[in-house]
C-alpha cells in the first residue's frame, strides 16, 4: 500500500444525528442549548457549522467529541451511537493543547504512545503527519518556540496522526492573524484532499465556511437549530480568488442575511455634530 493510499479513507466517518437536543445547566438553571438537530455528513464530506456566537456550536461539537450526551435523539458515526471520546473523533480547538515539556515530535507520538504503538512505530507515526503539516524541521523544538500558526500545526498533526474517521474543529483558527488565518485554511484544504477524513468546522465567520465547505450548515441563536443547509457551488481545489467571484457575493450576503435575523443589534445611538 502507498503512503497515499494509506493516508486516504473514504469509506468511514459518516455522521448521523437524528433530532437531537442537548441540555446544559443543572436544576433551575438547565436550558436547552441544542434544540432538535437532525443532520447527515456523508464520508469525506467537508461541512461547516456556521451560526451567531452562543448558539450552541461548541456544544454539538462535544456532544460528536463524546464529551456532553445529548438529553434526546441520536447521534452516531457509522452507525455506532456515540458512547464517550474515542481517537477515531479527533477535536481541534481554538488554543493548542500541547504538552509545553515535550518537543514537537513528543507531542504528537503521544496519541499512539497511549495505543500501545511501539517507539520506532510511533516515532515513524508522528514524522509522517509533521511531514504532512509541514513541519518535519520542527520535530525536535518546543511549543512555546513556535507562533501561533504552527503550534495549531501541530495541534492538527496530534489529531491526525490517531487516523481519525471524523475531525471536529472548533473555530481553530480565531486566534490567528487573518494571513496565517489564510494559510491554515489553505493548508487544511490540501491536507483533506490527501487524507480525505471527514471535517465539521465550526466558524462564525462567513468567509471561512465558504472556502472551505461543501456544505455550510447554519444555525439560530439560542437555542441552537438549523436554520437552513447551503450547498457551496466552488469547484476544487480552491484558490483564495474565489472571494472575487460574484457567487461568492451573493452567498456571502445570502449568509449575512440569515446571521443578522438571528442577531438584531440594538439601534446605534443617534450622534450629535460637535459644538451643538
Ligand atoms: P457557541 O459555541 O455557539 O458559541 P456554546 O455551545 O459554547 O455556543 O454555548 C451555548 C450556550 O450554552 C451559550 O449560551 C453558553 O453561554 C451556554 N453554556 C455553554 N457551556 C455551558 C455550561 N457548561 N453550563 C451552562 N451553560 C453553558
Ligand atoms: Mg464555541
Amino acid at each position: 500500500m502507498s503512503g497515499r493510499e494509506r493516508l486516504m479513507r473514504t469509506d468511514a466517518g459518516r455522521i448521523a444525528a437524528e433530532h437531537v437536543s442537548i441540555e446544559l445547566g443543572q436544576g433551575a438553571q438547565a436550558f436547552e442549548a441544542v434544540q432538535d438537530v437532525s443532520l447527515t455528513v456523508e464520508p469525506g464530506e467537508f461541512v461547516c457549522i456556521l451560526g451567531p456566537s452562543g448558539c450552541g456550536k461548541s456544544t454539538l461539537l462535544g456532544a460528536l467529541a463524546g464529551h456532553i450526551t445529548p438529553s434526546k435523539g441520536g447521534l452516531a458515526v457509522d452507525d455506532t451511537p456515540i458512547a464517550g471520546p474515542h481517537p477515531d473523533r479527533g477535536i481541534v480547538f481554538q488554543h493548542h493543547t500541547l504538552f509545553p515539556w515535550k518537543s514537537i515530535r513528543e507531542n504528537v507520538s503521544f496519541g499512539p504512545k497511549m495505543l500501545g504503538f511501539k517507539k520506532a512505530e510511533r516515532r515513524r507515526m508522528a514524522d509522517e503527519i509533521l511531514d504532512l503539516v509541514g513541519l518535519s524541521d520542527f520535530s525536535d523544538r518546543y511549543p512555546r518556540q513556535l507562533s501561533g500558526g504552527m503550534q495549531q500545526r501541530v495541534e492538527l498533526a496530534r489529531v491526525l496522526v490517531n487516523r481519525p474517521r471524523l475531525l471536529l474543529m472548533d473555530e481553530p483558527f480565531s486566534a490567528l492573524d487573518a494571513l496565517t488565518r489564510m494559510r491554515m485554511q489553505e493548508l487544511l484544504l490540501d491536507i483533506w484532499e490527501r487524507i480525505r477524513t471527514t471535517i465539521l468546522f465550526v466558524t462564525h465567520d462567513i468567509d471561512e465556511a465558504l472556502f472551505l465547505a461543501d456544505r455550510i450548515v447554519v444555525m439560530t441563536a439560542r437555542p441552537g437549530r438549523i436554520l437552513e443547509e447551503i450547498v457551496v457551488p466552488f469547484s476544487r481545489p480552491r484558490a483564495t480568488e474565489i472571494v472575487a467571484l460574484p457567487e461568492f457575493g451573493k452567498l456571502k450576503r445570502h449568509c449575512l442575511d440569515l446571521l443578522r435575523a438571528e442577531h438584531p443589534s440594538a439601534p446605534l445611538p443617534r450622534l450629535t455634530p460637535l459644538g451643538l
